[in-house]
């Protein structure tokens, strides 16, 4: 079983390149949201035992989230692997999960990482303003409004919510970092980590992921 886990932080371009590797692999796309979601919806015993942390705002306990991880694993479409999108976040998930492929004979065999500086991560995660009346959605990098602090559309005037100040996007990036270091340390530590430059277009971050994949992929096949 070819399981692939897709590293990268918010900003670093993972949400585009996740579907477009899962089709280049012929693997399905397993993110953990998209599966809290379906759970939640299908009514399932694990479904409904996630509901009851969601709802009440916390994190869904590991365990759950493997034994839907791993529910998800057993069906059809899974059954040459998947990529992993989300799952695991820290060192502990890491080793859980291994521990959990291992018990049915399978284990990570790739895990990819794409790199972004931290600073260009920021800027790409930074500068969101909404204009207050409408909700219309401005960066000051990538989208900026005609006039500045001004909405294009109605006139109205462009708020920074607390989530998207700088401050707080730094705070957020630093702990994400912090997690994706120790779980790439992870699965460099067991000789499966690739990493690739997420700092070009998306065509040539793809293409060195394919590569990377494929280069990996060579001894593994021979041995
Ligand atoms: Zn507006």
């Amino acid at each position: 079983m070819n399981v692939v886990v897709l590293l990268g932080a918010p900003g670093s371009g993972k949400g585009t390149q996740a579907p477009i590797l899962a089709e280049r692999l012929g693997l399905p796309h397993v993110a953990t949201g998209d599966l809290f979601r379906a759970a939640v919806r299908d009514g399932s015993p694990v479904g409904l035992e996630a509901r009851r942390f969601m709802e009440r705002g916390q994190l869904v306990p590991d365990d759950i989230t493997i034994a839907m991880l791993l529910k998800r694993l057993t069906q059809d479409d899974a059954i040459d692997g998947a990529i992993l999108d989300g799952f695991p976040r820290n060192q502990a998930q890491a080793e859980a999960l291994d521990l959990a492929l291992a018990e049915r004979g399978g284990r990570v065999r790739r895990a990819v990482s794409i790199d972004v500086p931290a600073d260009d991560l920021l800027r790409r995660m930074s500068g969101r303003w909404v204009c207050q009346d409408s909700g219309h959605v401005y960066n000051e990098h990538s989208n900026p409004p005609k006039v500045p602090g001004r909405c294009d559309i109605d006139g109205s005037p462009l708020i920074q919510r607390e989530d998207d100040k700088a401050e707080t996007v730094r705070a957020r990036l630093t702990l994400t970092l912090g997690s994706l270091r120790e779980v790439a340390d992870h699965y460099r530590g067991r000789g499966v980590l690739l990493s690739v430059d997420g700092n070009q277009p998306i065509e040539a971050v793809t293409r060195d992921l394919m590569t990377a994949l494929e280069a990996a992929d060579a001894p593994a096949e021979a041995g």
